[in-house]
């Protein structure tokens, strides 16, 4: 754990939203321009930052709505110029949040030679890494290359070329690049962003020494940003010799409360509004049912049909008038009315607590989402039941949850009765969605 992280709680509807900043000497400075900008503009979208419009056309194509926390603290202190120590996981969206501010500088001023040198654990992470930069600077001119260990001896030569010349963005594992460094050719003299990510697994597996060897490389006047998912005191040490001065970022990690139950059922869209019913008939256990899905249009289809099976149901959508949500709501959580059914667009504001049953009738497009539903149910030690109906084109969704939570979340095919499930292929990616026209040009590539 990062130390003196506040866990995020889910049910916790605050401004920061899971994000908690701590800093030694800027504390003051972050945190009102943070509550400024979230009190005066809501949630951050990413043309806040002032970011070059060849970058935000590219952030558009790769699907990102808005900045995920780490995003909204991390990009303008490292676009200030400050080194950094940033507490946050995989999957929070750490990576952007060092590569865009650096691509902006980037586009705007091109650096001759290698600028940013970005050290990581492993050659998996320097791929993704070196893959996110490819997206991310589609639209500028801007050259990367992953450098790392295990191949076959055919990458050297290009590798070579790239540290000779300089590459706008080096992605490397050390062994490798400490094996370039001791052939003399590095050309490191014009480095002006080192970044060390998972820092705290470089540590672990043995990478110390090395990581200090080639800050030896590197120029003294630089920024420097460290990413670690823990903080133990070794990393520290390391924040202590290789940064000044660094503006410090925590972001507690978003998990569901261990007493719920999380299964998602594979199925087709006819197959779902019969298996909620099949879900929740004879069963007098779940005493409250919220219900979400994605459109207006499928609430007041499930709300009518599950009223028809006489259910006790009512339903929230965006053409309730406030009033009328209200009451409704108040029917809900006075137990006067079992099943509620509402759209995903009311879901963070449905402040309800203990709900024996959240359905997720189809799997919410953001991460977050799924973690701020799921911790509607199970709150202060007792059980809850989280199911999610994901047909074929939102299995890519439901995977990336299970990135976010770090789980794997239970998959069941429905009852035999409803027919044939899909088969779980979180490798498919939707034909004729939005997903699909925002990828098709970067294919082209
Ligand atoms: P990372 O924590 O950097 O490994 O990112 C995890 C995943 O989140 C990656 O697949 C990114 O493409 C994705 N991602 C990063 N930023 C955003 C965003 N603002 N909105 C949606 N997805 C994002």
């Amino acid at each position: 754990m990062c130390p003196l992280t506040i866990p995020y709680d889910p049910e916790d509807r605050s401004e920061f939203r899971g994000a908690n900043i701590l800093k030694k000497t800027k504390i003051h400075n972050v945190l009102l321009v943070y509550l400024a900008v979230k009190i005066l503009i809501g949630e951050m979208k990413f043309t806040d930052f002032k970011l070059d419009d060849r970058l935000l056309e590219a952030i558009d194509y790769m699907g990102f709505e808005k900045a995920t926390p780490v995003q909204e603290l991390a990009i303008p202190e490292i676009l200030d110029g400050n080194d950094l120590i940033c507490c946050a996981q995989t999957g929070t969206g750490k990576t952007a949040a060092f590569i865009l501010p650096i691509l902006n500088k980037l586009a705007i001023d091109n650096n001759p030679g290698t600028d940013t040198l970005v050290i990581v654990p492993t050659r998996e992470l320097a791929v993704q890494i070196h893959q996110q930069i490819q997206g991310l600077s589609y639209f500028v001119s801007v050259g990367s290359l992953a450098v790392y260990g295990g191949g076959d001896g055919s990458e050297w030569d290009q590798e070579k070329v790239a540290l000779t010349k300089g590459n706008d963005i080096i992605v490397a594992t050390p062994g490798k690049l400490i094996a370039h460094l001791r052939m003399g050719y590095v050309k490191f003299d014009k480095i002006k962003h080192l970044i060390l990510d998972e820092a705290d697994r470089m540590l672990d597996m043995g990478f110390f020494d090395d990581i200090q060897k080639i800050i030896s490389f590197l120029p003294e006047n630089r920024q420097t940003l460290l990413f670690s998912a823990t903080m133990p005191p070794k990393i520290r040490d390391l924040a202590k010799e290789a940064l000044v001065d660094p503006a410090e970022i925590n972001i507690a990690m978003s998990k569901p409360a261990e007493g719920v139950l999380q299964a998602a059922y594979l199925a087709n869209d006819e197959q779902k509004i019969q298996l909620i019913h099949s879900l929740i008939a004879d069963k007098p256990e779940y005493q409250s049912i919220l219900i979400f899905s994605a459109t207006k249009k499928s609430v007041a289809d499930i709300a009518k049909s599950l009223k028809k099976q006489n259910f006790s149901v009512e339903k929230i959508s965006s053409d309730l008038e406030q009033r009328d949500r209200e009451e409704v709501l108040g029917k809900f959580k006075a137990r006067q009315v079992r099943v509620l059914v509402a759209t995903d667009v009311l879901s963070r504001g449905i402040d309800i607590k203990d709900i024996s049953l959240i359905i997720n009738y189809n799997v919410p497009g953001d991460a977050e989402d799924y973690v701020h539903r799921v911790g509607r149910t199970a709150r202060a030690e007792s059980t809850g039941v989280a199911l999610t109906l994901v047909n074929r084109d939102d299995m890519f969704r439901l995977k990336k949850i299970e990135e976010l939570i770090e789980n794997e979340i239970l998959k069941l095919p429905v009852p035999s009765e409803l027919g044939q499930s899909p088969e779980w292929d979180p490798g498919f990616r939707p034909t004729n969605s939005r997903y699909k026209k925002k990828h098709k040009k970067k294919g082209k590539k």
